[in-house]
């Protein structure tokens, strides 16, 4: 014995062509002990609550599926790794910049030695020729050049240095933020599983003492819209707007849907409808 409804013309299934489904006056269907609560089907009347419930569960589920994936801790993880990585080239070019600074250092003491050397030689009458001692002049005018190229090279250097400890500062402090604060979602993960598993394991007591309260077929429709349709099977109506989709009834709709006993559903979404 199908039922079809007057507002979609859709069959209902069989199975739940027993429950009283927006037809006008009581059910009558034999053997149905639940005529207590809303309009005659059992537990109609707490059918929100257990939407409610299993909303929360499938919340806490998801969120439990993430937490297990890891998704905060990869990402974390992946900053800290990236600015490590960014610290590291900092530090290599700070090395090779200092090392070169040293080796030039090196280079002008060793000029500078040379330079006095061959001062001394100008100066302590060792040598009296006067073409060799032009030379030496020479010498020390060019070792002279050399010396102040490489000098400014070596301040070219400290520019470079500086610039990089400049840069350096910030990515390490950066870097070590990064650090504790992956310390800190793993063990805030941990501890928000322990809280995810305490309240699943409540919200599933609490739905599997609901669950007896309502009607059989009732709860297989549910069930079934719930997975059709996101995980919502029951909405209220408020203020002749379906809570499940959002749309408003049209007022013959309306009309008839106040005047109908069982279980209503809504002539858009087709989820049971429950009248605030
Ligand atoms: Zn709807």
């Amino acid at each position: 014995m199908d039922v079809v409804q007057p507002a979609s013309g859709r069959r209902v299934s069989p199975r739940h062509a027993t429950l009283p489904v927006h037809h006008e006056g009581r059910s009558d269907r034999p053997g149905s002990a639940a005529v207590s609560g809303d309009r005659g089907v059992r537990g109609l009347d707490r059918i929100l609550e257990l939407q409610e419930l299993d909303l929360a569960i499938d919340r806490l589920s998801a969120r439990r599926q993430e937490l297990e994936a890891g998704e905060d801790l990869r990402v974390a993880r992946e900053r800290v790794e990236g600015l490590e990585e960014r610290v590291g080239e900092t530090r290599l070019a700070l090395d090779s910049v200092e090392q070169e600074q040293r080796r030039l250092e090196t280079e002008v003491a060793s000029l500078e030695a040379k330079i006095a050397a061959e001062q001394r030689r100008l100066y302590d009458g060792s040598v009296a020729n006067p073409k060799e001692l032009e030379s030496i002049q020479h010498e020390v005018e060019a070792l002279g050049r050399r010396k102040s190229h490489i000098e400014d090279d070596v301040l070219s250097q400290m520019e470079r240095r500086e610039e990089l400890r400049d840069r350096l500062e910030p990515r390490q402090a950066e870097m070590t933020e990064a650090r504790d604060r992956l310390t800190e979602i793993g063990g805030e993960s941990v501890k928000e599983l322990e809280d995810i598993g305490r309240a699943l394991a409540e919200r599933t007591a609490e739905r599997a003492a609901l669950v007896p309260a309502i009607d059989e077929e009732l709860l297989e429709l549910y069930e079934d819209l719930r997975a059709q349709k996101k995980g919502v099977g029951a909405a209220a109506l408020e203020d002749g707007v379906c809570q499940g989709c959002h749309q408003k009834l049209s007022p013959l709709e309306l009309e008839r849907i106040k005047r109908s006993e069982g279980i209503r559903r809504c002539e858009y979404c087709r989820r049971i409808l429950v009248l605030a």
